[in-house]
Parts: C-alpha cells; sequence; structure tokens
C-alpha cells in the first residue's frame, strides 16, 4: 500500500496548510464495539479461513490487525479534531465493506463505525451524515448503521460494480457503467444537497474515493483529474456552506500509473485545505454542538490530518 506514505510525502512536499498527527493504534474495546470477538480473534492470531482471506483481497499477514488498527484510530482522532475544530482527514481510512464479523474488498476493519460508536458512548444524540462517493457501494456502513436514526448513510456508485449484493442506505445513487464524469457530476449535484438538507447532522464523515478516476483498475467510471476536483469541490463546499463539521477519509484508488492514486488522494486534502484556511480568514466557525459543554465547543476552526498508516 504504498499510495498512503506517497500521498503524506506529497502533502508535506507541497506545504499543503495542515498538521499531520501520527496515532496509536486503536485498542480493542474500541473495536469490540462494532467487530465480534471471533473476527478480531481469528486476525490477530492468522486463522481466518481461505474463503474469509479470499473475499478480504489481502493475505493475511501478523501486521494485519495492526495497520487496520491503526488506520482505524486515525479515523477516530479525526472525527474527534473535526467536532472541535471544524475539519480534519485520515490519510487513509474508509474501510466500508468491512462488516462486524468479516472483511470484504480490502476492507479489514470498519474504522466509520467504530468511530461512530465511539462519538456515540459519549454524545448519544449526536447525528453523523456519512458521505461515500468512492466508485463502490459502502455496504458495510450501510448495513451496520441500517435502523441507527442518529446516522444518513449516503452513497454514490456503480450500480453493477462491486460488491454485487448491495445493503439498502438512506439514500443510494446506483450509476451506470462508465458514468461520463459530466454525468457524474450532475447526479451528485441532484442528491447529495437534498440529502444534507434532510437530516440535520452534526458532523459529516466523507469516504471520497480516489477509484472514481477514468484510469482506475476497478472504479469503472470516467471522471478525469478535473471532474474529480470538482467533486470534491462540491462536496467540501455543500459542507462548509452549511457550517457542518466534517472529516475527510481516502477510501479506494487503484489508478493504472503508479503513483496517481497518492496524487489524487492529496489533490482532495489539499483542495480541502484551501477551502478551510479560506472560511478561517472570513471569521467563520463551523458548527456548534448543542450537548458538548462550552470547553468542548468548537473554537479557532483547524485542519489537522492524522495519519494511521
Ligand atoms: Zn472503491
Amino acid at each position: 500500500m504504498e499510495k498512503f506514505p506517497q500521498a503524506h510525502d506529497l502533502l508535506v512536499s507541497e506545504g499543503a496548510a495542515i498538521e499531520i498527527t501520527p496515532v496509536a493504534p486503536a485498542p480493542m474495546r474500541q473495536l469490540l464495539r462494532v467487530h465480534t470477538s471471533g473476527y478480531l480473534r481469528k486476525l490477530a492470531h492468522g486463522t481466518l479461513t481461505d474463503n474469509e482471506v479470499y473475499k478480504l483481497g489481502l493475505p493475511w499477514q501478523p501486521r494485519l490487525l495492526h495497520r487496520s488498527s491503526l488506520e482505524t484510530a486515525a479515523t477516530v482522532a479525526a472525527c474527534r479534531h473535526a467536532l472541535d475544530h471544524g475539519m480534519a482527514a485520515n490519510l487513509a481510512g474508509g474501510t466500508h465493506h468491512a462488516f462486524p464479523d468479516r472483511g470484504l474488498g480490502y476492507c479489514v476493519l470498519n474504522d466509520v463505525a467504530v468511530a461512530v460508536r465511539g462519538l456515540q458512548t459519549k454524545h448519544p444524540s449526536l447525528r453523523v451524515f456519512i458521505a461515500d462517493t468512492d466508485a463502490h457501494q459502502g455496504n458495510g456502513n450501510n448495513a451496520i448503521f441500517r435502523g441507527d436514526r442518529r446516522v444518513f448513510t449516503y452513497s454514490i456508485h456503480g450500480e453493477r460494480n462491486y460488491p454485487s449484493a448491495k445493503e439498502a442506505g438512506n439514500r443510494d445513487v446506483g450509476l451506470p457503467r462508465q458514468v461520463s464524469g459530466d454525468d457524474y457530476l450532475t447526479a451528485l449535484s441532484n442528491t447529495l444537497p437534498p440529502s444534507l438538507d434532510s437530516f440535520p447532522a452534526d458532523l459529516v464523515i466523507w469516504i471520497s474515493g480516489a477509484d472514481v478516476h477514468e484510469r482506475d483498475r476497478f472504479g469503472q467510471m470516467k471522471l478525469t483529474t478535473e471532474h474529480m476536483t470538482g467533486r470534491d469541490r462540491r462536496v467540501i463546499d455543500w459542507c462548509l456552506d452549511r457550517r457542518l463539521p466534517l472529516v475527510i477519509l481516502y477510501g479506494g484508488g487503484y489508478h493504472r500509473e503508479p503513483g496517481m492514486t497518492a496524487h489524487l488522494h492529496a489533490n482532495t486534502i489539499s483542495t480541502a485545505a484551501m477551502a478551510f484556511r479560506a472560511i478561517q480568514s472570513s471569521n467563520d466557525r463551523p458548527a456548534r454542538l448543542p450537548d458538548l459543554p462550552e470547553k468542548d465547543q468548537p473554537g479557532v476552526p483547524s485542519l489537522r490530518m492524522t495519519s494511521g498508516a
């Protein structure tokens, strides 16, 4: 997974207006809020069946659980920072195919679910909007949060692409194979803002996904780099316009050209950092949380990145 350190290095070398903070692995008690002890034991001891390894898409190795726990911890930290300060990102994360008892499609642990369940223990009425623009449906998230009225799941994805067995979410936008960039942006613009307006969120978690790019191996979409920048600007602006604290996660990316996935991920973060800096200078503030004590209310907006990979 070279794309993770590559994107990190790109952001640092570009001098992006970000602060990068390393994290320690998420402890087992956090993971157990979502995942079954049986599945975590298999990950720890390398006792996944051949079929489970096949469906996960990654070979088991001793550091698999450690790496995934780091990635999950970074999403937890990013959520906390965004609630306090307005915006944050994980330089990995968005492993939306993972279920409580199994990993699927390169997703070992469900970082978003672990983070949201953790937030809910402290702030039971907190409302979270998951905006998933990865090319593949967020089936794990949809299944885990179905019936939880405090969480809204939005996913725009290829209707015929992986996973073949879709899980219904609050708003699923299934697009045709090889959808053009213009049609993608039209569908996004017609569905994401109304969904945001339909749900009084306290926090948006955006799984961006670089696999919508036209040269991605698995995305089956036709967005150019410019279309992707257009997508990023729209999602970021829609959240900032509504004064919604925003967490950005990577999601998938499998570009044919070496280094391009990292470049696209870094673009998304840079675009967010620039937009956030603009609202800082305009002295605007993100939404305030009604159930947080005054000392925990958002202060000066800041953008922080957490690095778990
Ligand atoms: Zn994907």
